[in-house]
């Protein structure tokens, strides 16, 4: 068992020469690897760094990978949406309200040119190494370990509604049958699985990895979001990494080992490297040694890849973690312990 690369992920594009002393302290913290939460307002105004920014992480020898971060709030994070902005349509709309909703509906063709225009762009004109979807998925409903438990669900927007009635021949219901199951796993699937075929097209060597949420999806708990089916996204032939997304370090190891155990699993049943991600900002453990244990059970199960959100654990944001330094030099020694090997 090894691990074969470490990243964390990286906010801002303003400055050449601050973000190469930031890299250059991931390297000293034990990364191979940096992510760059890339938003709509960095593409939209700050373009014409970007390139320069992903030069630098290699000079100083790290890979590069763009997290389209929040796009649309299709994916996930903190940052504003341009789309959502610019757009009063294309939005996802709740099945038992039929109220409108602050995502994108990313079934609509409008936001997939979007989105993949904007990829597309970044393999293009800049020497990225690969891409991560972050955490895609419907806006509607949540459950379990990311909010509150509820029926409703989305997206029943007049697009999504044609599209379902061309397909099965009736009016999309209201309640949630397997019709509509299999429709909204299809269709999510099908708007990264088309970018990221544009994105091999331009670049077959540019790496790509989808990560989901990490839930439990048995027979009584699923969070209905959209990517919960791992198998049929495992499946994907342009993902390349399967990855599972961050766990509170509140939650009890067994939740820790099962996820990671299922993750090493399909990931190895589609023949995918896979990924575990550690929380490395807004809360840390009540013992650090719990970092030392999870990174363990992370490698003994044949996880590939570690990576980590924040760069020094949220410092300076809203989502700082308590003792923000501390636990980012934590997480660097467990970086360097297993990437030793
Ligand atoms: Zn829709």
């Amino acid at each position: 068992m090894a691990i074969k690369h470490t990243a964390v992920s990286y906010y801002g594009f303003n400055y050449v020469e601050h973000a190469e002393k930031d890299f250059i302290e991931m390297k000293e913290h034990g990364c191979d690897t940096v992510i760059l939460a890339i938003t709509e307002f960095d593409m939209d105004f700050w373009f014409p760094n970007i390139n320069n920014i992903v030069k630098t992480a290699h000079k100083v020898g790290l890979r590069c990978i763009a997290d389209p971060w929040g796009i649309g709030k299709f994916f996930g994070g903190e940052q504003v949406s341009l789309f959502l902005q610019n757009n009063i349509h294309h939005r996802q709309v709740s099945a038992y309200t039929g109220e409108v909703l602050n995502a994108v509906c990313f079934n609509s063709n409008s936001f997939r040119d979007y989105f993949t225009g904007i990829c597309v762009k970044l393999a293009r004109e800049t020497e990225v190494d690969g891409f991560f979807w972050d955490e895609p998925h419907y806006d509607a409903p949540k459950s379990y370990s990311t909010g509150g438990a509820g029926d409703d669900w989305s997206c029943r927007c007049p697009e999504c509604m044609k599209k379902f009635e061309d397909y099965y021949g009736y009016e999309m219901p209201k309640i949630m049958n397997d019709d509509v199951k299999q429709f909204r796993w299809r269709e999510a699937l099908k708007t990264l699985s088309d970018c990221s075929k544009a994105i091999k097209e331009v670049n077959p060597k540019l790496e790509i990895t989808c990560c989901v949420h990490a839930t439990k999806n048995n027979y009584y708990i699923t969070e209905q979001r959209g990517y919960d089916n791992w198998d049929m996204v495992a499946a994907c032939p342009y993902f390349d990494v399967f990855s599972t997304t961050i766990i509170g370090w509140s939650f009890p190891e067994s939740f820790f080992r099962d996820i990671t155990e299922r993750t090493a699993n399909i990931a190895k049943k589609y023949g995918k490297e896979s990924e575990r991600w550690i929380l490395g900002y807004s809360s840390q453990p009540e013992d650090f040694k719990q970092i030392d244990k999870v990174v363990d059970m992370y490698e003994n199960a044949g996880i590939d890849r570690l990576a980590t959100w924040t760069y020094r654990g949220g410092y300076g944001t809203i989502v700082s973690a308590p003792d923000p330094i501390k636990l980012w030099d934590a997480i660097g020694e467990n970086y360097k312990r297993v990437l030793k090997k």
